[in-house]
């Protein structure tokens, strides 16, 4: 009695279907379960961003990887200009994940399409896991409205664009204060 041909191929897309369907099972429980769990996290940071405690957050909420690499200041930059350009977060969808767990510890990407009061943008955030919390070990906010204050923030120098929040041209090295000495600056040609 041997099984027919057809049967075997029948018996395969069987096969195919179900490991599809787990995986794509798998893959949805991922989904809400990073969901779940992370996203109360990256609400937390904005709101903390608003109410002005986010200082405290460098370092309860971050690996000490993150805090090797970005420094406070920087940290609370992100932060300022989240505030300053953007305002409150509204409402965010989670749009790409990724989970990692290995030997060297439990990882998980995500990325939000976010909206702000002043605008849309991308939160993208990588976790490790400490224990039963998510730290954080990178995080990015890309936004439209960024590019836009960037692309207003010119030296008033020479013109080169630069960073939110700086004190100097990265191009020229001259103060971006508009104070008298700043000012008396931009006119040099006509002293004689
Ligand atoms: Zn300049």
């Amino acid at each position: 009695m041997k099984p027919s041909a057809g049967l075997i191929v029948v018996l395969a897309v069987v096969g195919v279907i179900i490991l599809l369907g787990f995986g794509g099972a798998w893959l949805y429980v991922t989904y809400r379960n990073l969901d779940r769990s992370l996203s109360p996290v990256v609400d937390e940071l904005f709101a903390r961003i608003q109410d002005g405690t986010f200082a405290q957050t460098y370092d309860t909420h971050t690996t000490e990887e993150f805090r090797r690499v970005v420094p406070r200041d920087q940290y609370q930059a992100l932060a300022d200009a989240c505030k300053t350009y953007l305002g409150a977060l509204q409402s965010k969808t989670l749009q790409q994940f990724n989970f990692r767990g290995d030997m060297s510890g439990s990882y998980a990407f995500v990325a939000y399409a976010a909206h702000f009061e002043r605008g849309p943008a991308t939160i993208t955030v990588t976790f490790k896991k400490a224990g039963d919390r998510w730290l954080i070990l990178n995080w990015n906010v890309q936004s439209p409205v960024f590019q836009q204050a960037l692309a207003q923030a010119a030296c008033p120098h020479c013109g080169n664009p630069h960073g939110l929040g700086a004190k100097f041209c990265p191009n020229c090295g001259k103060p971006l204060t508009t104070d008298e000495s700043a000012s008396a600056d931009k006119a040099p040609a006509a002293t004689p």
